[in-house]
């Protein structure tokens, strides 16, 4: 059993100036914590976080981790809270240890197929300090140690877990022999007979095998010596794992594994690896294609060597590594090796841009001063620019960073995006605008009657998200063209006694439609919605010509009922809408639209378009999905009702003198009232009829002239509430 004073003495080591007090301290807080606990085994339950503690010495990792190792299931599984591990141990120590009490709940969901990398990835992505997975990966390692007195189907679901969670973080981290151990230990639990099978077979030739690889290491060490060259040889038996994995993958029986023995060749500098490679080439037949050069191209995870399978003594394959000292270490070590040997060599002379992540973490640590800062530095995001969420059912979803609860919304489906009307995050309703983290659970809230905003388009993140509210609002314009195009052509169609519905029916229209490319009568109703077609143009291919000349003779003889209609319902062809004439039109009695305003217009179902002037409150409050633009019809003269109010001093002759002003001025006067106040001045409201804003101008300015009146202006109503 290990004991506390073991790993003080193995931190010690690498670490002569460890606060030793420190240390002890989490040791005896653990110890009473966890007393009367223990484990499946039937073992105090205080061994697993002193096992814990003594591979984190043997990952070389800092006091801090260490502490966090005998310390980390305190939380967890007794009654102390995270604010007494702080008060003992400070800040660092409690955010170690709630980093690794929070992967534990996360990694207990059930995981889908398929879903093992996103798990591995939203582990990585959720801790902010790299080294409560290394902590992590220290538990899970004794937890697979000691998984022997789990029920069988526990053992299963941990191993199966550790092989697709846990072992690849430890190769993704570079920690070898953590993967190599946790690789094996899984295989053993999934596959007793096999893992039993490749056993037996590889120890009934253990005597055979030793005396190989020992004339092998002979050999290869007696040429490095002739070539002064200084380096060690090792071989070994390979990994039990590795060569489960190699039969399936190549799909072949343990008989035809040749090479099961691996060898490896350490020394000082790059040079000297190749010419080992180039000594052991010469020595022993490569086998085509088996080379491989990590040193010039480096793994991901920083892993260099050079690669080679040559036929061996008496015709047997053998795997041989060669590398530095110090690749050693990156290989055995991983990022651990890193904050300790500053070397960096081996990465100034790789190729920048084939490393990703770890490549930048020694960057950075090279433009740093010490280890401590080294690691405040490794606060590290692995994937820095995504995020992974869990749906209510556990599923792991993936988002660029900045993503926000409508991109999953639309990544659900597009009609959970068009009807979102809420989000909930870890059960708390969150804005829409709400920034999704690693690790958050996201329940969409929709309602039939919500739909998309515009607004949407500025902070969603997905192009997934931003195509789907864009076709949302073109299918939406469409819709608002079909409806103002259908009232524009029902009411020209009106006019020649023809009527929409019965053109549709008899196929007329979508003759029509055709005749002028559109795929189907409502593409032609919409295209007169959108002013592309006139209303005009389709009563043209309608009617024969003679029939058009007989209704225009009609019209004529009409006018003056028209005109004095039009003065007295507002004029309607004096708008342009979007090219299109003959709409029906009405103009808003609240602000009362004169040619030369600015106005906009509102679609009101079965009545139209309402025109509002341009800064009219009512306007500015109206729905701006059914604004259209309109603009004066510059060729056609109308007469329309204005209201202005004269305030002037009260004094005799004066109202003459402002009727005789208007009408010489060419507007009739429709109404007039004259109040008159107690400081003796005049307040006169007229409605006059004027043409258009530079009428209604000069008929002011008139006014304005004339001496005692003080001020004119135009009315309007206000808004109402
Ligand atoms: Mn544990």
């Amino acid at each position: 059993m290990l004991r506390f004073n073991d790993i003080l003495e193995r931190l010690l080591t690498y670490s002569p100036n460890a606060d030793t007090d420190l240390l002890r301290k989490a040791y005896v807080f653990s110890a009473k914590v966890h007393i009367g606990q223990v484990r499946l085994s039937g073992e105090p339950y205080l061994i697993h976080p002193l096992e814990v503690a003594g591979i984190l010495t043997q990952m070389k990792l800092d006091i801090a981790s260490v502490a966090t190792g005998l310390l980390h299931d305190a939380v967890e599984d007794t009654l102390t809270t995270l604010e007494e591990i702080r008060e003992n141990f400070g800040e660092e120590i409690v955010q170690l240890v709630d980093g690794v009490t929070k992967i534990s709940q996360i990694s207990l969901r059930s995981s889908e197929e398929g879903q093992a990398e996103n798990f591995r990835k939203i582990i990585l992505a959720m801790v902010k300090d790299i080294r409560v997975i290394l902590i992590k990966l220290a538990d899970r390692l004794h937890n697979m140690r000691t998984l022997k007195f789990h029920s069988s189907e526990r053992q299963v679901e941990i191993a199966q877990e550790t092989l697709d969670i846990y072992a690849p973080i430890a190769h993704r981290l570079g920690i070898d022999w953590v993967k190599s151990e946790l690789e094996d230990l899984a295989f053993q639990y999934l596959h007793p007979d096999l893992y039993q099978q490749i056993q037996t077979k590889i120890a009934k030739k253990e005597k055979e095998r030793a005396r190989y690889i020992d004339e092998v290491n002979r050999t290869l060490m007696k040429k490095l010596y002739e070539n002064h060259i200084e380096g060690e040889v090792t071989g070994r038996l390979k990994q039990i794992y590795s060569i489960y994995r190699k039969m399936k993958e190549q799909n072949i029986d343990l008989d035809q594994v040749y090479d099961i023995t691996a060898f490896r060749v350490i020394v000082n500098s790059i040079k000297d690896c190749y010419d080992v490679l180039g000594i052991i080439h010469s020595l022993w037949k490569p086998i085509p294609g088996k080379f491989k050069d990590y040193i010039g191209l480096p793994k991901e995870n920083m892993y260099q060597s050079l690669h080679t399978s040559v036929i061996g003594p008496y015709g047997e394959r053998i795997e041989i590594q060669i590398r530095t000292y110090e690749m050693h270490k990156v290989a055995e070590e991983g990022i651990a090796a890193h904050w300790k040997y500053k070397e960096g060599k081996v990465l100034e002379e790789a190729d920048g841009k084939r490393f990703t992540w770890l490549r930048q973490l020694l960057e950075w640590q090279r433009d740093l001063k010490d280890n401590a800062e080294f690691m405040e530095s490794v606060k590290v995001d692995l994937f820095p620019n995504e995020v992974y969420v869990f749906t209510p059912k556990g599923t792991v979803k993936q988002f660029p960073i900045g993503a926000t609860p409508i991109d999953f919304a639309y990544s659900i489906h597009s009609d959970i995006g068009n009807h979102c009307m809420g989000a909930k995050v870890n059960g708390r309703i969150v804005p829409l605008k709400y920034e999704l983290r690693s690790g958050d659970t996201i329940e969409i809230m929709t309602s039939p009657g919500a739909r998309p905003s515009k607004d949407w388009l500025k902070f969603v993140k997905t192009s997934r998200a931003k195509t789907k509210i864009r076709q949302w609002f073109t299918a939406e314009e469409r819709e608002k063209s079909i409806a103002l195009g259908k009232e524009i052509l029902e009411k020209e169609l009106r006019k020649y006694n023809l009527q929409q519905a019965k053109l549709i029916k008899s196929g007329e229209l979508s003759k029509v439609a055709s005749d002028f490319s559109f795929q189907t009568v409502e593409d032609l109703i919409a295209a007169v919605g959108y002013g592309k077609v006139t209303a005009n143009q389709i009563v043209g291919k309608i009617l024969p010509q003679e029939r058009l000349e007989e209704q225009k003779q009609g019209l004529e003889e009409g006018r003056i009922k028209t005109l004095i209609k039009k003065i007295t319902r507002g004029p309607r062809d004096a708008l342009l809408i979007k090219g299109v004439d003959n709409v029906m039109v009405r103009y808003a009695g609240c602000c009362n639209p004169l040619p030369g305003d600015k106005v906009v217009g509102f679609i009101t179902r079965g009545r139209g378009i309402t025109i509002h002037t341009a800064d009219c409150q009512n306007a500015m409050a109206g729905d701006p999905n059914r604004r259209v633009e309109v603009e004066w019809d510059s060729t056609k003269e109308y007469i329309y009702p204005v209201r202005i109010r004269v305030y002037s001093d009260d004094k005799r002759g004066l109202l003459a003198e402002i009727s005789n002003s208007i009408t010489s001025n060419e507007a009739n006067i429709k109404n007039a009232m004259v109040n008159t106040t107690e400081d003796s001045k005049a307040i006169g409201t007229f409605e006059l009829e004027i043409r258009d804003l530079n009428h209604l101008k000069k008929v002011i300015k008139g006014l304005e002239k004339i001496k005692g009146v003080n001020r004119v202006e135009r009315l309007r109503i206000e808004a109402q509430a």
